[in-house]
């Protein structure tokens, strides 16, 4: 099942790493010039969720389709013509830029690979210097090594690798929290810039739930491998359906930290339970102000309410259901 508009599509993806099970059925949808922000904590599964996508990880199994295109078992000469349509920007610039290669080779590489010799290095060159002018940098930033730029620059020269190829969908895994906080706004407003005038479909991977509210189109929360609650960003915001993304969103962080800490304390105290065993039933069932008996044993089905889809047994299917930000209190320390 494909449609013309669609950017990517994930069919029951699983990843698990022997015991580990880091993504245990995720499917969703971008549609075409859309941006969806996967939101969760650390060690949630969101960014192996990317790397399958990229197909840096095989997954276990499940379907990836981008722009219609089944891409999840292509061979060795496929994932040309594959690389093409998606690219990737890590967390840190630093880490995912060869330090050995001029900053204009690493912009470049992609067409190089891509390209090979239809495409003139005098041709390539001239498209290297438009990329880094998209991205703000200057072209005689194009003889420099990595190490010389800012982080701030680094990661500009790494949204330019990934944009060179004019990819249908970029990958952008927690792209600015490596970044000094100072330069953190200006790499996002580049990136939400970029989108809007290319219109490249993203999937925006982040625990930032405030970049969330400004780039993106629709959200997925993501717990433990598994999704908890999709839909679009206003709703999500507005009316928060799952327990967790509740949570979430009452434990983001606001402007006075002695309030922020004991916000975070009420509701999202203990630390995510191991990938390795998950809880059974409900898996935020250890950590969630709700949970009666019947959590720990069922696992709750994943319901369609109105713009997307919520996992929680006391979620109704018009998205009501109870909400845990009018619980805090009692689950407040001592
Ligand atoms: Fe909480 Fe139970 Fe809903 Fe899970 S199913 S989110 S434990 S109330």
């Amino acid at each position: 099942m494909s449609e013309p508009d669609i950017a990517l599509q994930l069919e029951d993806l699983v990843m698990h790493f022997g015991a580990v099970r880091a993504v245990d059925g995720v499917s969703l949808t971008i549609r075409q010039g859309q941006v969806l922000a996967l939101v969760g904590e650390s060690g949630s599964g969101k960014s192996t969720v990317g790397r399958c996508i990229v197909r840096l990880l095989e997954p276990t199994s499940g379907v990836v389709r981008i722009a219609g295109a089944d891409v999840t078992h292509l061979s060795r000469r496929q994932m040309r013509q594959y690389s093409k349509n998606v690219s990737i920007v890590f967390q840190d610039p630093g880490g995912s830029l060869d330090p050995r290669m001029l900053v204009g080779d690493v912009v470049g590489e992609p067409l190089r690979l891509q390209e090979g010799r239809r495409m003139s290095r005098r041709d390539r060159a001239a498209r290297v210097s438009e990329e880094l002018g998209r991205v703000g940098l200057r072209p005689e930033v194009a003889r420099r090594y990595p190490h010389e730029l800012s982080g701030g620059q680094r990661q500009r020269v790494s949204i330019a690798r990934a944009l060179i190829s004019s990819p249908t969908l970029l990958v952008a895994d927690e792209p600015t929290s490596a970044l000094d906080v100072s330069v953190q706004a200006s790499v996002l407003n580049l990136l939400a810039d970029l989108q809007h005038d290319i219109g490249f479909a993203c999937l925006f991977i982040t625990h930032d739930l405030s970049a969330v509210e400004y780039l993106a189109d629709d959200v997925a929360v993501m717990y433990l491998g598994q999704l908890s609650e999709t839909g679009s960003r206003e709703r999500v915001f507005a009316h928060p359906a799952h327990p967790y993304t509740q949570s979430l969103l009452a434990a983001a962080p606001i402007a006075d930290p002695p309030v922020q800490r004991a916000r975070s304390r009420v509701l999202l105290g203990d630390d995510l339970p191991s990938a390795l065993d998950p809880p059974s039933g409900c898996r935020f069932h250890t950590r969630c102000p709700l949970a009666f008996d019947r959590c720990a044993t069922e696992v709750p089905a994943l319901l369609a309410i109105g713009d997307g889809t919520a996992s929680c047994h006391l979620v109704h299917a018009d998205g009501t259901g109870p909400d845990v930000r009018l619980t805090q209190n009692a689950r407040s320390p001592a």
